[in-house]
């Protein structure tokens, strides 16, 4: 293994506009992706000739301004927000990669995780530990592709993947896009790429399609992005999202979609809790918009675990879409009850228990007036490890609260992640340890509703093409379970 868990679930970005100096749209497009990382920030800006990288720890708006961003020429470029957690927050581990092989060199930014690094490594000949992360091991495969290793299985000419809606033909010269249809084969598990050389940018998503990427243009270039709002704050206009398995190639010749994977790993898995807790509200997944299956999953909740109480109120900011489904169906006043600092990033990222539960006084401030000597519904989109909602339960005690009956819009979360949400192990998962009595006594609530499998596929528009692995255990790629520490391994 690479690493202990998986860690990575990020934000990309690609802009191709000639004519313009793009860095300052990639920088509002991440900008507007910096709820998918805010661990490292960066950008990669090809002027035809040379790529020049900007990377750095921390913020979108504290690693750039406008001397580091004129230091990006160029009217081409890639971007990357990384998502943090505990240990893996070096420097070495933010993106966009940048490699120099073949005649210039590429840039690469990833969102998800592989699930077969073990294999992968073993056939680059590299020992475990020597690369620390998977998207630097793709970066590895690609560049030791474009220097002329194979991996075994080259690519014939008769398996040239078809052109699906273009009149250009595959270009075999170069290096990079030979590479990608060499390497991506390949990979198994989560990924969402945009590889950048100097020339091209190539927005890659997995079989599965389990992180978001979608595709936008100007009248005069084009724009890849992990969310449609990155789309909307530089006035692109969204073309669709890219399909599970799809790989499209944006150059001056125009723009050209490859299907490089077999047709039978093609099955659309789009992860649900981008729907509950990841994505934006105002992003578009798979054609709905998010803030309306979040309205809809607490309109659901709200038939299939209603309570008399006073004042419903959601949990800033991914729980205030269900609890407003929530107040509408049940037919009880929506309040608002909980004030966010919105300078405040997530809690959930901070590494210890006390840390992220201290981190909850610091983002949410009761409001009094609504809260005291009132029977409330508290909504919220998920619990994890439980932390920052015992946290929370805890505060509208204090302010007065007479009942808290917490009621939460996607079913116990009890199984880790391992396509591209960091999730904690399972000894750390609330649901996955004790039993709906003992999380409502820890907690302290006066009752605890999860809404149902089914009720939140039906919110989602059926549930068929999402990964609901962290849900029901169910993994689309399979993963090996460690009886003994009970955590996943990675096969
Ligand atoms: P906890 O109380 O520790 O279980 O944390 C639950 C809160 O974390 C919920 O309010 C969610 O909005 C948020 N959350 C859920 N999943 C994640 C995630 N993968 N990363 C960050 N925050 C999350």
């Amino acid at each position: 293994m690479l690493y202990e868990r998986p860690r990575d679930a990020c934000g990309v970005f690609g802009i191709y506009r000639p004519g313009y100096a793009v860095a300052h749209m990639a920088f509002d497009g991440l900008f507007a992706l910096q709820h998918r990382g805010q661990e490292s920030a960066g950008i990669a800006a090809s002027d035809g000739n040379t790529i020049t990288v900007v990377k750095d720890m921390g913020l979108v708006a504290s690693v750039f301004d406008d001397r580091t961003l004129s230091t990006l020429d160029g009217d081409m470029a890639i971007g990357h927000v990384r998502y943090s957690t505990t240990g893996s927050s070096t420097w070495h581990n933010a993106q966009p990669v940048y490699r120099s092989s073949g005649e210039a060199g590429f840039a690469m930014g990833h969102n998800g995780n592989l699930t077969n690094t073990e294999m992968l490594l073993s056939r680059l000949g590299l020992l475990p530990g020597i690369l620390s992360s998977d998207s630097d091991l793709v970066a590895e495969m690609l560049a030791a592709s474009c220097e002329g290793s194979r991996f075994g299985d080259t690519v014939a000419d008769s398996d040239i993947p078809r052109i699906v809606d273009s009149s250009y033909a595959i270009d075999r010269t170069v290096d990079l896009e030979t590479a990608c249809l060499e390497v991506l084969p390949l990979l198994e598990g989560a990924f969402s790429f945009v590889i950048m050389d100097t020339t091209r940018i190539i927005g890659v998503r997995d079989p599965n399609g389990f992180r978001p990427l979608c595709l936008g243009k100007f009248e005069d270039g084009w724009v890849l992005a992990s969310e449609t709002p990155a789309l909307d704050v530089i006035g692109a206009k969204l073309v669709r999202e890219l399909d599970p398995g799809e790989m499209i190639i944006i150059s001056a010749s125009g723009i050209r979609s490859l299907q490089p994977f077999s047709p039978h790993k093609i099955e659309p898995k789009l992860c649900i809790f981008e729907y509950v807790y990841f994505a934006r509200p105002d992003s578009i997944l798979d054609g709905l918009e998010v803030n309306a299956t979040r309205r809809k999953m607490g309109e659901l909740l709200a038939e299939q675990s209603p309570v008399d109480a006073d004042i419903v109120m959601g949990v800033p900011d991914s729980g205030v879409p269900a609890g407003e489904g929530y107040a509408k169906a049940s037919g009880i006043a929506y309040g608002q009850g909980l004030v966010k600092n919105r300078y405040i990033g997530r809690t959930f990222i901070n590494p210890s228990a006390d840390a992220r539960a201290d981190g909850v006084r610091r983002k949410l401030n009761p409001l009094k007036s609504t809260i005291e000597d009132r029977r409330i519904i508290v909504v919220d989109d998920s619990i994890v490890r439980g932390t920052t909602t015992k946290a929370l339960v805890r505060m509208l005690r204090e302010s007065g609260a007479k009942e808290v009956h917490l009621r939460i819009s996607s079913p116990p979360f009890e199984w880790p992640c391992f396509y591209g949400i960091d999730t904690p192990n399972r000894d750390e998962l609330l649901a996955a340890n004790l039993s709906h009595k003992e999380i409502e006594e820890f907690l302290g609530v006066d009752s605890l509703a999860f809404l149902s499998l089914s009720n939140l596929r039906l919110a989602v528009g059926g549930g068929k093409r999402n990964c609901d692995a962290c849900l029901t255990g169910n993994y689309p790629i399979p993963v090996k379970v460690d009886s003994i520490s009970r955590r996943l391994a990675v096969s």
